[in-house]
């Protein structure tokens, strides 16, 4: 029989990243819970913070997903960030999107300062602020599309054409909705802890790219900084990579009906959703991405923290994407660490709320905002 690679995104998300099972027969890979291998393994491993089989079948799962030829694996979104910073030098500029998340930017500012690498800031949701790019002629320009909280669409295949270096953290769109390296981008990077893992039981981060000299920068920097996961952590996340499609379908579908509903409520200042026509960018975000994922932010009229103690289904919580819905207040919780000028400069006010829908029967979810308000 001819063996064709299959080309269905959940068919490979279901068949990539089986392999290591022996004569056991097992369907489904063990955890190779080793810190080291024997010397001279045909397969080549030696220490498990330069390798270990469940990260190899995570890696191989994701680089299929993400349309990418390599992929490279971390302990957390932060982990993969700071391999690709950490891949940078003193001296070198990252242009990145004013409304990064939030970790990010105080890493840039915090950290990664400190030892000269330097980050400049604009709003690149507005083509017109793009020459500021072509100005400074950085070594890297950071986009995050949709961005956290305000879920700004970023044009990805406009911005890599300016023909500078492009990482996309394409955390809240997962590559089932977006493929970042498709639309001219040199890295996807992905907190994997969100979306692509999907049920909140751990962290992990992921970095894709086409380019060898970029995979081997993100090769050295797993082992060298040590920013492996755990090989359960890789194994669970490969579980979770066979739902994606699956989810995100289910995340879409019951943001999309909250979004409309929320639009019409007295109560609610504005709604922001990519796939609803209100959204400033929404015609690209409909190019980009094939979904509208499944998080909504809106500005709410009234006290904020009382409505979200009031939410039984939305549970107060940082992180996203997981299965369970859970809603969030940036300004005290994932942008404590913005300064408040810098956040309201941003559209980052006092009453943003940020819902992580999750797959629940939408109608109970709508319920629950209903009372709530
Ligand atoms: C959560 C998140 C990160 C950081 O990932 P961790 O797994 O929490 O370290 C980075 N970028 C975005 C957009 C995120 O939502």
């Amino acid at each position: 029989m001819k063996k064709n690679k299959p080309t269905g995104f959940t068919t490979r998300a279901v068949h990539e990243g089986r392999g290591y099972v022996g004569s056991t027969g097992a369907v489904m890979p063990p955890v190779y819970l080793t810190s080291t291998f024997a010397q001279g393994n045909p397969d080549g491993f030696d220490y498990t913070r330069s390798g270990n089989p469940n990260f190899r079948l995570l890696e191989q799962s994701a680089a299929t997903l993400e349309g990418a030829a390599y992929a490279t694996c971390f302990a957390s979104g932060v982990s993969a960030i700071t391999a690709v910073v950490t891949s940078l030098k003193s001296g070198d500029l990252v242009f990145a999107e004013e409304n990064i998340y939030g970790c990010t930017y105080r890493m840039f500012e915090r950290v990664f300062g400190k030892f000269g690498v330097r980050a400049q800031y604009a709003d690149l949701s507005r083509p017109e602020n793009w020459d500021q790019i072509s100005a400074a002629k950085p070594t890297l320009v950071w986009l995050e599309s949709p961005t956290n909280p305000l879920l700004k669409i970023l044009d990805i295949a406009g911005i890599s054409q300016l023909g500078f270096p492009v990482v996309v953290d394409n955390t809240f769109a997962s590559p089932y909705l977006q493929r970042p390296l498709a639309l001219g981008a040199t890295l996807s990077l992905s907190s994997t802890t969100k979306y692509v893992n999907g049920h909140s039981d751990c962290l992990g981060g992921l970095v894709a790219t086409n380019d060898l000299t970029w995979h081997k920068r993100m090769v050295f920097a797993q082992k060298a900084l040590g920013l492996q996961p755990s090989p359960f952590d890789a194994w669970l996340t490969t579980r979770g990579q066979r739902t994606l499609a699956l989810r995100m379908e289910r995340h879409c579908a019951n943001a999309l009906a909250l979004a409309a509903w929320l639009e019409k409520q007295p109560r609610v200042k504005w709604v922001r959703y990519p796939f609803l026509p209100s959204h400033p960018q929404h015609t690209l975000a409909k190019r980009q991405m094939s979904g509208g994922s499944g998080i909504i932010t809106i500005e709410l009229d009234g006290d904020v923290l009382a409505f979200c103690r009031k939410l039984q289904l939305f549970t107060l919580a940082e992180s996203l994407g997981g299965v369970e819905s859970l809603v969030c207040h940036p300004a005290t919780m994932t942008h404590a660490g913005v300064p408040k000028p810098v956040r309201e400069a941003v559209g980052i006010t006092d009453n943003v709320v940020r819902f992580s829908v999750g797959i629940e029967d939408v109608a109970d979810l709508l319920a629950d905002i209903e009372q709530a308000l």
